[in-house]
């Protein structure tokens, strides 16, 4: 017996995999998709009992590591992602130490874009206390990444677009570095989503998820994922989960779950506003410099357009006149923006990084990374653009 599959046609799009993907209904005939609220699963006898636990006959089991409601946002995601197999986990931060916990051991070394999420550098700075080393490199610069290869290195880890610069790196390139190592990469793809970008299509063998961001969409559960090949997930992933305990709640699950319908088409409004932002964020005289991906003047706007499905996303980061003070004005006079460092909602939020999300930098650190104290960071919601353009505005034209 093995659990059974949504009976779709095998060519059906990314947007009717992303309402309908999942688990055949209950005998109920729900249709839509039901939240699982329970640790453990019945069996019919102590036989059929010890061959699921022996993992002789797919069954669930206990929520630990099996639960309908995750594996119907698990299944959703990994065809969203163009690829087999997805582990749901608790976070996205659970999710990377899944990935590390999962492929690596003492001795092994690792390759990482020093732009990615300030915890990802954290995690894989703290594992060096189990003997895996990672090497720091640049976002943009694949030699720099070729260059940094060693016998032992078995893992390429990157996350594009960038946080707050929207700096974007090649992912086509990255995979023929890994595979010419005998090392795998894994992006995260949080801030593109698999609406617009699909990293196992140019090459990549595993993508990392926080579900906490466009996931779920509207700012409601911390959930994250991993999606790859489904030997690999099954081989790698589900014994540490099964051990580790990093697992996703199915209320969170269900959440998501529900979040994947609408993700296309947030994306896509999303990210339309972001550009008309940006575009006039550009002609703005307080506004000394915009970082956007879909503006022609982004350092790899070509790449990005290529790689993210034409578009830019929905974050935009610029710098103001007058530093610090500046950024805090123009934060300050917002009355529709949410001013938080989360991202990924359908409102807006506004953030200042270099005293938020990269406050525990020093400030060379920062100054190399190029995250001044002027800028401010906008993840563009479904708020109306023109009740945007004003609420900057209240700040931008005073300074
Ligand atoms: C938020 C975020 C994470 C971590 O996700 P959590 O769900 O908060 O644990 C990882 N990567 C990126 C790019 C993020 O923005």
């Amino acid at each position: 017996m093995s659990i059974p599959r949504v009976n779709l046609p095998p060519d059906a799009r990314q947007d009717t995999l992303a309402v309908r993907e999942g688990l055949p209904p209950s005998p109920w005939g729900e249709n839509s998709e039901a939240l699982y609220l329970t640790s453990s699963f019945v069996h019919p006898d102590a036989a059929t009992a010890a061959r699921r636990f022996a993992n002789e006959e797919e069954a669930f089991v206990y929520s630990r590591f099996s639960n309908p409601t995750v594996t119907m946002m698990e299944r959703r995601l990994a065809a969203m992602e163009g690829t087999t197999g997805c582990i749901g986990t608790a976070s996205g931060m659970a999710g990377i130490t899944l990935l590390i916990m999962g492929l690596l051991k003492a001795g092994d070394h690792v390759v990482c874009s020093q732009s990615v999420f300030g915890s990802t550098i954290k995690l894989f700075q703290d594992f060096a206390k189990f003997g895996i080393e990672t090497s720091f490199v640049s976002q943009t610069e694949p030699a720099q990444w070729r260059e940094a290869m060693r016998p032992n290195t078995k893992l390429l880890f990157a996350e594009t677009p960038s946080n707050p610069l929207t700096e974007v790196c090649d992912i086509r390139a990255l995979a023929d570095i890994a595979h010419a190592g005998g090392a795998l990469l894994a992006v995260d793809n949080c801030f593109c989503s698999p609406a617009l970008q699909q990293p196992v299509q140019l090459g990549a063998d595993l993508v990392t998820h926080s579900g906490t961001k466009y996931l779920d969409g509207q700012g409601r559960v911390i959930a994250g994922a991993v999606c790859g090949p489904e030997e690999l997930i099954n081989a790698r992933f589900v014994p540490v989960m099964r051990s580790a305990g990093l697992s996703l709640s199915p209320f969170n699950a269900w959440v998501v779950l529900k979040g994947l319908e609408t993700l296309s088409i947030r994306m896509k409004a999303q990210s339309e506003r972001a550009l008309q932002l940006a575009q006039w964020l550009e002609a703005q005289p307080a506004v000394e410099r915009v970082y956007y991906p879909g503006l022609p003047s982004h350092p790899q706007h070509a790449l990005a357009m290529a790689q993210q499905n034409g578009s830019g996303g929905a974050v935009v980061s610029f710098v103001v006149k007058g530093g610090r003070e500046g950024a805090f004005a123009t934060i300050d006079a917002t009355r529709i923006c949410s001013i938080t460092a989360n991202l990924g909602d359908t409102k807006t939020t506004i953030t200042h990084p270099s005293s938020t999300s990269h406050g525990r930098l020093s400030e060379p650190q920062r100054q190399a990374a190029g995250i001044v104290q002027g800028m401010v960071r906008v993840a563009v919601g479904l708020d109306d653009v023109e009740d945007l353009k004003a609420d900057l505005s209240a700040g931008l034209s005073r300074l």
